[in-house]
């Protein structure tokens, strides 16, 4: 370790651990949530088109005018509430950056999207973890008791990672309406696999933020490119933490490229949804496995084995799932991918659960062993 030597880092910096979610060599890699398959190669071909023709030695357009006019069309949004940044996961940290910060906290309704917490830590905001109990979704003694805590920011993530169910919204509207003053973030990373969007819902609230991603169904998670639909107000606040030019010409590039072929990624929903529910069916009928039903592109679940051992096992077998027992006492997430990957990972699983080392045997007592 010669790593923790000179210059020494902020306070509390080192209790936050470095970002790491392995991406290792396998045949089915089903632990973050990726859309399985790329856009197609006339995608492609309009993409590297329309790069060749980008003026690199300017910068970009600073306000993302074409972009985000694009995506208020989308969604019949005003240009005014629609803001992009680099990934969801931006997005996330200028809303924290403008309504969170020191003496200011934050509320998740725990387990949710590890990215909450984290952000907070890093902008300095106080994390207010709540716990939900299965099948964990909100309801209206939560929101009174999140109320109760007069937070700035609120987080309300639906569907919800990584337990996959969605979140009433009358309980989002009652937190808005009831905390004017505290932002209301709904992540809806996951809405295109299913579920009702807060959208509608901003009109009326100026406080809700409703935060969206290419990552996941527009099959872009390698662009990073996310937006949030909301009031002007609040992207006005954005304007004044963001970064110079922080989404660059490239990406603004390739978020219109995906907006224009947005009916190739679409088109891949219906599949997902159909593997997505085949998961759930087949770890169901799986004795003792406990199964989370799902809006979204992944399953969480809980074996009938150890975790750590079934995920080991998985991994031997070239099939590699999020760890979630962090969150979820032995929990695991698995990714709804092709078909095949889908077939791989539950023929690996059917030989984990029968072949793998047996539960912890209990000896059986023999006459005279006195210890
Ligand atoms: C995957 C995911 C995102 C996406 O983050 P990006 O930075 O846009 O890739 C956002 N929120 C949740 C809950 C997610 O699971």
């Amino acid at each position: 370790m010669t790593a923790l030597t000179a210059p020494a880092p902020r306070a509390g910096l080192r209790e936050i651990p470095a970002y790491v979610s392995p991406q290792l060599e396998c045949r089915a890699r089903l632990n973050t949530n990726e859309c399985p398959v790329d856009l197609p190669a006339a995608f492609h071909a309009d993409l590297a088109e329309a790069i060749r023709l980008v003026p690199l030695n300017r910068y970009p357009d600073g306000q993302m005018a074409e972009l985000r006019t694009a995506l208020a069309g989308r969604h019949s949004h005003p240009f005014e509430g629609v803001w992009t940044a680099n990934g969801s996961n931006e997005i996330l940290t200028q809303l924290l950056q403008a309504y969170g910060g020191h003496g200011r906290q934050a509320i998740m309704f725990e387990p949710t999207y590890l990215l909450y917490s984290r952000l907070c830590r890093l902008t300095e905001t106080r994390p207010i973890q709540l716990r939900l109990k299965p099948p964990f979704k909100l309801g209206a003694h939560d929101v009174a008791g999140a109320l109760g805590l007069h937070p700035n920011v609120i987080f309300v993530c639906s569907p919800n990672n990584p337990t996959g169910n969605t979140q009433p919204l009358v309980d989002i509207e009652q937190l808005a309406r009831a905390a004017p003053a505290a932002l209301i973030v709904v992540d809806e990373a996951y809405i295109d696999f299913g579920g009702q969007s807060a959208l509608p819902l901003v009109a009326e609230h100026p406080n809700i933020a409703v935060v969206r991603t290419f990552s996941k169904a527009f099959s872009m998670a390698g662009a990073r490119i996310g937006y949030v639909l909301t009031s002007p107000g609040v992207v006005e606040d954005l304007q004044r933490v963001r970064l110079p030019y922080h989404l660059s010409a490239l990406s603004q590039t390739a978020g219109l490229a995906a907006l224009r072929h947005m009916d190739d990624a679409l088109g891949l929903l219906e599949g997902i949804r159909a593997q997505r529910d085949r998961i759930v069916e087949a770890l169901t009928a799986i004795e003792g496995c406990t199964v989370f039903p799902s809006q979204a592109n992944f399953v969480l679940f809980v074996p009938p084995r150890p975790a750590a051992d079934v995920w080991q096992g998985l991994l031997d077998r070239g099939v590699l799932v999020r760890d979630m027992t962090a969150v979820v006492p032995e929990a695991l997430r698995v990714s709804a991918g092709t078909a095949e990957e889908i077939d791989l990972f539950l023929a690996a699983l059917t030989e984990v659960l029968t072949s793998g080392p047996a539960p912890m045997p209990t000896p059986a007592p023999t006459a005279g062993d006195d210890r």
